[in-house]
């Protein structure tokens, strides 16, 4: 029978990992010790599990974990690459009803375990959402600081409610879960989403450490259409300004026309390349800017209007 809030709760580690065989079993060692120990000092159930979403690895991820996973590890392994987001909606799919408070973090280790204690302390204290917050990004590289800066501006700026550094380090009680998983859209955000759920929340400060080992699977391009993907999931303000650009320039370009028609009628007719086409490459990059965004979202309907399933389990092994 599952504990609420009790001295010894049910926790599930939830854990997606693509291509990560270099860093896996460190990992999993590392994780595994945690949990024990925590099983040890009583403060959590013995119960307790560490859940791996394998999501479709081409390397030898799943078989380090086959050949390394103990009574406390569950592999979900799916059947193909469905991303990050989508691989940890699996592992907690799977943990609903069978954990009192999830905890979703990265493979790589960099996001610090010994936060999963305070983590623990906060549930115990009646918080059903609780954020990992990065407090020192010195182990990231320049570039990845001022992208991930600037997209939190941005998001600020069209008034989308996200937690400034944090990523998908979080622990969630059952019912939040519940709660999250009842969000049944395609384009899945977990950051914007999370924040709506509400709840007791709270956030514990960490340092995000270096990968233990292997690479970022978030190349720079990948992690643009994550960024581009989060703010039309969560803002139709980028059409709204384009709205207004388009008003102010036809404004702009009414004048303009008045002005051309009254030189015309004194006699100054304007001879000009320079007039005729600099508005005609303006308005064109502007149209197309235009397009582009609207086409960004009528991308967001089409996905969901196709209601797809996120992922397909090949295989549990627990
Ligand atoms: N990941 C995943 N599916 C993907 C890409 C990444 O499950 O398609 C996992 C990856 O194994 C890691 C986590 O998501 O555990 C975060 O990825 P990564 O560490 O590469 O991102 P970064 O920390 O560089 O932003
Ligand atoms: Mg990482």
């Amino acid at each position: 029978m599952k504990n609420t809030q009790n001295l010894s709760p049910i926790i599930y580690l939830v854990v997606p990992c693509y291509n990560e065989q270099e860093v896996i079993r460190i990992s999993l060692e590392a994780l595994h010790s945690k949990l024990s120990s925590l099983i040890n000092a009583h403060h959590i159930s013995k119960q307790s599990k560490i859940v791996f979403v394998n999501d479709g690895s081409k390397d030898k991820t799943l078989e380090i974990l086959k050949e390394n996973k103990n009574d406390k590890t569950i592999i979900i392994n799916l059947s193909a690459n469905c991303g990050h987001q989508n691989a940890l909606i699996a592992g907690l799919e799977y943990s609903l009803d069978k954990c009192d408070l999830a905890i979703s973090l990265d493979c790589d280790l960099q996001d610090d375990i010994d936060l999963v204690d305070s983590m623990i302390d906060k549930f115990k204290n009646g918080y059903e959402v609780i954020y990992g917050v990065r407090d020192d990004r010195s182990s990231d590289t320049f570039f990845k600081r001022f992208s991930a800066e600037s997209f939190y501006d941005i998001m600020k700026v069209l008034g989308v409610n996200i937690i400034r550094n944090h990523a998908d380090y979080r622990a969630l009680s059952n019912r939040a879960i519940r709660s999250l998983l009842s969000f049944r859209e395609a384009n899945l955000f977990l950051r914007g989403i999370v924040p709506l759920l509400g709840y007791q929340s709270c956030k514990l400060y960490y340092k995000r450490n270096a990968r233990v080992a292997g690479e970022s699977k978030y190349p720079f391009f990948k992690m643009l259409s994550f960024a581009l993907d989060g703010i039309t999931s969560f803002s139709v303000q980028p059409l709204r300004i384009l709205s207004i650009i388009g008003a102010t320039i036809s404004l702009a370009s009414l004048i303009f026309g008045l002005w051309a028609l009254i030189t015309y009628f004194m006699g100054r007719t304007i001879s000009g390349w320079t007039s005729v086409v600099v508005p005609m490459y303006f308005l064109g990059g502007l149209q197309l800017l235009g397009l582009g965004i609207l086409g960004e979202y009528i991308g967001k309907i089409y996905k969901e209007t196709k209601n797809r399933p996120r992922y397909f389990i090949d295989s549990i092994i627990d």
